[in-house]
């Protein structure tokens, strides 16, 4: 076993551990699109600590996840739901949605006039700063 691959096992126990609280703050449901009767998957929200933080994890679908990691699979139009996402009340949420968004805004009209309306305190600006999506 690689050192990389044992790494990578000690990372997905440290995220089970609250994979349960995961599951009833999401309800069942993406908590990006809100999709829901899919399989769902953890997303640690950049940046990423040494050590998993419950607090930067958000349960979201395949299909999210799958254009996260892929950038070149965005379909912005798929995005839309942000418009909802962005006022959600888990910081993770609100912030990843708002990095999106700043991503989207470079070639959608209607991801820079949703990000003129959002508001977000300056713990959740710092962040979204800080997160480098692409
Ligand atoms: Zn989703």
């Amino acid at each position: 076993m690689s050192k990389g691959h044992a790494k990578h096992q000690e990372r997905h126990h440290g995220l089970s551990q609250f994979g349960k609280d995961l599951v009833r703050r999401c309800g069942s449901k993406c908590e990006l699109c809100e999709d829901h009767g899919v399989k769902l998957v953890v997303y640690e929200v950049p940046p990423i600590e040494a050590e998993p933080d419950y607090d930067h994890c958000i349960m979201i679908c395949e299909t999210c996840e799958g254009q996260l990691d892929r950038p070149k699979t965005i379909d912005a139009t798929y995005w839309r739901f942000l418009a909802n996402s962005m006022w959600s009340s888990v910081t993770p949420v609100k912030v990843i949605s708002v990095a999106m968004l700043q991503h989207l805004a470079k070639q959608e009209a209607w991801a820079g006039e949703l990000l003129e309306q959002v508001y977000m305190d300056e713990e959740e600006r710092a962040w979204s700063e800080e997160v480098e999506l692409f």
